[in-house]
């Protein structure tokens, strides 16, 4: 029998492999819903399952973003596109590449985030894996229950920290689900290879644990030694069961995400979004930034305000950054400064995790951003606290007063979290400030110029990666990787994007960017040795053809 990967992954189906009548209408991956032609509804037995009208793909699409925006909020525009993508995924990504911009904060932030909040009460359809404290011993037999053999991209969570929304037990599902989503809209991963996966290992939120509709288990969440050896289960198990699939972390607590970071990336194919992807899309910007301002980073001093996954993360990348452009490690550090929710890092503080020591320096301990930017006096400010408003009139305004052309970087998700405004960012140094931010800000005309805000996205990022790490059959993803995909991300910064002020590529150009990312990635692969596989004669043509293509496919 035809192993299902293998039916799915085949771009020339053959009719006798195929499911029949019902059975192939219920196949999201194979539906085409009523765009099944006449000799295909008499030959798979589904002849009458359908009205009788024939429709083009083209058609079914202008139906759906019809449906999509009568909808009265983005909430039922999220529940009607997952709807879709139960019915009939090749539909669901044909119209999720054609409006991306639309779409993204739909399935994915910031209307995710509302839907993992309410996940128990718009609950349709499961999707994805869910393991348990209880399946302890059973983690393969489980997997193996996922009816996809040949996995190769799997987005797992915890829940503990969803998106800047806290600890959502399993109802954090919604994000390794849209997430994946992503890496097939971004960068053509075929959504037979992915699987999202939850370890619901309870939650803290109280609210959720009482709410009778909550999805996961109601208990408190697993700590310490028996919460490691589920990790490592999970672990070994993917490994196993899913040999060629990379693993990518995603919302983990902090204190569980560098360290399982730090503990696995060695032993298997994996990284954390929240950690490095972010770092490349942040020094992707600096990058590009540094097209602006002239000079390397060597001529730059960089105040990171919040000293979590995303700035810290940041912040190790840059100085790989700084380093390969010739710079000892103690140089690129010292050029490097953060405020965490205490105040500037230095040295004579005694309560910096290991992740932040080694960007503390000898200095007087400051308490506020204003202070630290008078004191280190930075060329580039980058703000990821999750706190609104950090950035305020008179920080922006001292950061004018340095600088030329300042870079502001204002991070933190959702708008309402934002440091600074593109507005304020540009009012306050009178449409010089180089601006990026997490969520997406609306053009704004100072002076009678009008800047187009760039977001930095980690979907400029992770799909690429990923595309890379498939395309290679990579074993392992060293830091590098995110080096490069950083440089080639800056790279297809086009002049008239800079021109605007916009420091990263607009997202309608995202699959041609993955694509060079993966090209990328994938060479270091083959430098490296991490693969088996010899490099292909042209790596990006290999590249090209793998890329899935949401269109349908003849059956007959
Ligand atoms: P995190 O919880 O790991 O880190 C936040 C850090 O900020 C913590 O270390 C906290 O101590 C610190 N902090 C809190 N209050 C502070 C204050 N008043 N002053 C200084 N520091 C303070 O979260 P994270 O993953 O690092 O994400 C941070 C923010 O960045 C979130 O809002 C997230 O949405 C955003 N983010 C944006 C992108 C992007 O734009 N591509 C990617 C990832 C995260």
């Amino acid at each position: 029998m035809t192993r299902r990967s293998d039916l799915l992954l085949d771009p020339h189906h053959h009719a006798s492999d195929l499911p029949k009548g019902i059975k192939l209408l219920h196949d999201p991956l194979l539906n085409k819903g009523t765009a099944f032609s006449q000799a295909e509804r008499d030959s798979l037995g589904i002849h009458g399952l359908l009205p009788p009208r024939l429709f083009t793909q083209d058609e079914q699409v202008t139906r759906v973003m019809e449906n999509v925006r009568r909808k009265p909020n983005n909430l039922e525009k999220y529940i009607y596109m997952i709807g879709l993508q139960d019915r009939n995924e090749t539909l669901f990504y044909r119209v999720l590449v054609e409006n991306l911009a639309e779409l993204m904060p739909i399935i994915y932030t910031p209307t995710v985030g509302q839907a993992c909040m309410e996940y128990g009460e718009i609950f349709r359809r499961a999707r994805g894996l869910f393991i348990t404290k209880y399946d302890r011993g059973h983690i393969r037999e489980i997997m193996r229950n996922w009816p996809n053999e040949d996995v190769r991209m799997i987005v797992v969570t915890d829940g503990e920290r969803i998106l800047g929304l806290g600890d959502l037990g399993a109802n954090g599902m919604g994000i390794p689900v849209g997430k994946l989503s992503l890496y097939t809209g971004c960068a053509g991963i075929h959504p037979a290879y992915t699987l999202p996966i939850t370890l619901d290992v309870g939650t803290n939120n109280e609210t959720l644990r009482n709410d009778p509709l909550y999805i996961g288990l109601q208990e408190p969440r697993l700590r310490g030694p028996e919460y490691d050896a589920l990790i490592e289960e999970f672990i070994e198990a993917a490994t196993e069961v899913f040999p060629r699939a990379v693993v990518q972390l995603e919302d983990f607590g902090n204190s569980n995400a560098f360290r399982l970071l730090t503990k696995y990336r060695d032993q298997v194919c994996l990284f954390d979004d929240d950690i490095q992807g972010t770092a490349a899309v942040v020094v992707a910007g600096l990058f590009s930034a540094m097209r602006i301002t002239g000079g390397t980073f060597a001529d730059h001093r960089f105040l990171f305000v919040g000293a979590g996954q995303a700035n810290l993360g940041a912040g190790e990348l840059l100085v790989l950054a700084m380093v390969s452009q010739g710079m000892s490690e103690k140089e690129a550090r010292e050029r490097c400064w953060f405020v965490d929710s205490t105040g500037l890092m230095v040295s004579s503080r005694t309560d910096l995790s290991a992740q932040k020591r080694p960007f503390a320096h000898e200095a007087p301990f400051l308490k506020t951003p204003l202070e630290a930017v008078e004191f280190v006096k930075p060329t580039a400010l980058i703000g990821a606290a999750g706190q609104a408003k950090m950035f305020p009139e008179a920080v922006i305004r001292a950061m004018g007063k340095l600088n030329d052309r300042p870079i502001i970087f204002a991070l933190s998700n959702p708008t309402s979290n934002s440091e600074c405004s593109a507005e304020e960012a540009y009012t306050y140094t009178e449409g010089r400030a180089i601006f990026a931010s997490g969520s997406p800000f609306p053009p704004f005309t100072y002076n009678g110029k009008t800047f187009v805000p760039g977001q930095g996205n980690n979907s400029y990022i992770f799909p690429g990666v990923g595309l890379g790490l498939i395309a290679s059959n990579a074993t392992r993803v060293p830091e590098e990787m995110f080096l490069v995909a950083a440089q080639t991300l800056a790279k297809e910064v086009a002049q008239e994007d800079l021109d605007l002020g916009r420091i990263y590529p607009p997202l309608n150009r995202v699959r041609d960017v993955s694509a060079k990312i993966a090209e990328a990635v994938a060479n270091i692969a083959y430098r490296d040795g991490l693969t088996a596989d010899k490099k292909p004669a042209d790596l990006a043509e290999h590249i090209k053809n793998i890329m899935f293509q949401p269109v349908y496919q003849d059956y007959v």
